[in-house]
């Protein structure tokens, strides 16, 4: 998606050969009609795939989710990432180690929101070893549902997440993919996969 590469160039802060910090995008500040273009593009790679649902994780996922829930015309569900006093006792729940804080979490999605005939898009904002991606795609698994594809914004294919959630035969859309940020630099990867 050449207009989101332009805006990483102008606005993406490489933090390190791992790190791109894209808060002005994706993170912190939201540009509702980039976000909207975002999920038109996610809604046209997968049309056809019979989306019933689209799931998230809290919380920059959400914005660009909603977009692509809002233009496939279905609900958005968002994995909570904390129990709260109110959550379901029964909740789906996986714990998942987070790329950026360096810590533990786990994140919940209620039974009531997900359903074993369900056809799932999983959409997030950015993947790096798809720790994050893993725990949802678990979640999905048990409930008996059906992930019929994976869209992520940011690809950063010089780390493991997004192959090894193809080799597992889910169909991954990357609007942006990353090959490297060596030397302060982002480098995009064209190759079409
Ligand atoms: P993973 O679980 O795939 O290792 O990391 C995914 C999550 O960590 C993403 O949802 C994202 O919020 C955060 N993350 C990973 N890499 C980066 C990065 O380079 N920049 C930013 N801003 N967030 C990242």
């Amino acid at each position: 998606m050449e207009v989101l590469k332009q805006r990483i160039l102008q606005e993406g802060v490489v933090m390190s050969d791992q790190v791109l910090k894209l808060d002005g995008l994706l993170n912190h500040q939201i540009d509702p009609a980039l976000t909207m273009e975002m999920g038109r593009e996610f809604a046209a790679r997968f049309r056809e795939s019979g989306v019933t649902r689209v799931i998230t994780v809290e919380s920059s996922g959400i914005p660009v989710a909603f977009a692509a829930a809002h233009e496939l015309g279905v609900p958005l569900v968002f994995a909570r990432r904390k129990k709260t006093l109110l959550a379901d006792p029964d909740a789906y729940c996986e714990r998942v180690p987070s790329f950026t804080k360096g810590i533990v979490t786990d994140i919940m999605v209620s039974r009531e929101y997900i359903h074993e005939n369900d056809r799932i898009l999983f959409i997030d904002d950015i993947i790096a070893n798809g720790d994050a991606a893993r725990g949802v795609i678990k979640i999905i698994e048990r409930s008996g549902a059906e992930l019929v594809g994976f869209g992520v914004v940011v690809e950063k294919c010089f780390q493991a997440g997004a192959r090894t959630i193809r080799e597992q035969g889910i169909p991954v859309e990357a609007l942006v993919r990353i090959r490297s940020l060596n030397d302060g630099t982002v480098q995009f990867d064209d190759n079409e996969l």
